[in-house]
């Protein structure tokens, strides 16, 4: 799920699709990608059917694979998996078959169907047909905790636009396509993006807690490109030849859909490179899906001997809750240090109000702005952009009210350039 990201995007600089190794597959299942990212879902650790394996590939303990279906937006979910490490012995059970971690539940039991979503929050039923076409593409998936912070009655909540499917979605825009960030052209490896320098961006996983309707990886080739579906060794190998990275980006899709087994997998191999210094974590759990930061997570962190940073992504104030004030405490306490970005989202926070009060709450939850990203120009999302020029006097306005540590940078990614590109700086 933005934040300087060396490589690549922005959120988490969280992008994308989620697939494999997690959870959710975004995009339709009836596409060739989708039906490897829900093979290697169905596999969790040997739980795959022989005639699914996918050669090469390292199966993930998976919670689930909840799709919209392209006629009903069906929850076909769920399988069952295996789940972290260790899990069974958090859940008390008796069984040699490891049991779902709390967070790996919640995930499974995400929104998937627009009709849902619109009935549990009292929604003109009108909002469904448009919201299941464009679901097509590229799923709905909400966790439930999200949406019970979104108001009932109220199609314009700033919470439920980020993630209602909209038939604007649908719509052809000149100057919006498919990899407006020119990850593709970066690609060093497989999984591994490499734009600026002393930086390197892993593509952990395409699996994502939420599907954001902007998400500027919604089209990004995940089946291909996750790093952790190759055993992440090509992106290991790269790694331990470019000595000048010292500090590696984890990013997506969201990395902290891996289990926890996964995540140490990968930074114990970082061991091995001693030019690696930081590690930086592009992710938003601990806004959407706060109680994946659990005991496991934590110990995971406290131990990578590493200097490290979490860049959440949260968009509006009502998304920072008690909940997620506690994720965040518990990941400070183990000496994380925690930014944010933000996308600037026409109808969610295009306003110095909404800005002002976003920069409040985060520091409240310990969190500090990094980013305020205009809208990468990704297909699909082109309703959400907000004039540049408008950006530009929200951005001065924000400046104007609040002290320089909580007025996030105004920044755009620009396909080539070797950092973020300041908007309208003076
Ligand atoms: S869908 Fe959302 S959480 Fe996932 S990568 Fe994109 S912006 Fe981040």
């Amino acid at each position: 799920m933005i934040a300087a990201t060396p490589f690549s995007g922005q959120f988490c600089k969280a992008s994308a699709t989620p697939g494999a190794d997690s959870v959710a597959s975004r995009g339709s299942p009836g596409r060739p990608q989708d039906q490897v990212l829900a093979a290697e879902a169905a596999t969790a650790e040997g739980n795959r059917p022989a005639a699914q394996a996918v050669p090469g590939r390292s199966a993930e303990p998976v919670p689930v694979q909840a799709r919209t279906t392209a006629a009903g937006a069906a929850r076909t979910s769920t399988a069952a998996a295996p789940a972290q490490d260790g899990a069974a012995a958090q859940a008390g059970g008796s069984s040699d078959a490891p049991q779902p971690a709390r967070w790996q539940r919640l995930l499974a039991d995400a929104v998937t169907d627009p009709r849902e979503l619109c009935s549990l929050l009292a929604l003109d039923p009108a909002l469904v047909l448009p919201a299941i076409e464009a679901a097509q593409g590229f799923a709905l998936r909400v966790p439930r905790g999200f949406v019970a912070r979104m108001r009932k009655g109220d199609p314009h909540d700033p919470l439920l636009l980020q993630v209602l499917p909209a038939a604007a979605e649908l719509l052809e825009v000149p100057g919006f396509g498919a990899d407006p960030v020119g990850d593709l052209d970066s690609r060093a490896a497989p999984g591994l993006l490499h734009k600026y320098q002393g930086r390197a961006l892993l593509v952990a996983t395409g699996a994502c807690a939420v599907h954001c309707r902007y998400c500027f990886r919604r089209h990004f080739p995940y089946a291909q490109e996750s790093a952790s579906q190759h055993g992440w060794r090509p992106a290991l190998e790269k790694l331990r030849t470019d000595t000048r990275v010292n500090e590696l980006i984890l990013s997506g899709g969201d990395p902290w859909s891996l289990s926890d087994r996964r995540l140490r997998q990968l930074t114990d191999a970082l061991r091995e490179l001693p030019h690696v210094r930081r590690l930086r974590v592009h992710t938003r759990y601990p806004i959407v899906l706060p109680e994946r930061v659990d005991d496991g997570l934590l110990d995971w962190l406290a131990g990578v001997p590493l200097q490290k940073v979490v860049v959440v992504h949260a968009n509006h104030e009502n998304e920072i809750d008690g909940s997620v004030r506690e994720a965040c405490a518990r990941l400070a306490a183990v000496g994380v240090t925690l930014l944010n970005q933000t996308v600037l989202l026409a109808g969610v926070n295009d306003s110095a109000d909404a800005l002002a009060r976003l920069s409040e709450a985060l520091f409240a939850a310990r969190v500090l702005p990094y980013y305020l990203h205009v809208l990468d120009k990704v297909r699909g999302a082109a309703h959400f952009d907000v004039a540049e020029s408008r950006a530009i006097e929200l951005h001065r306005e924000l400046a104007a009210r609040l002290p320089g540590y909580l007025v996030p940078k105004l920044v755009r990614e620009v396909a080539g350039a070797n950092a973020k590109t300041p908007v309208g700086a003076r």
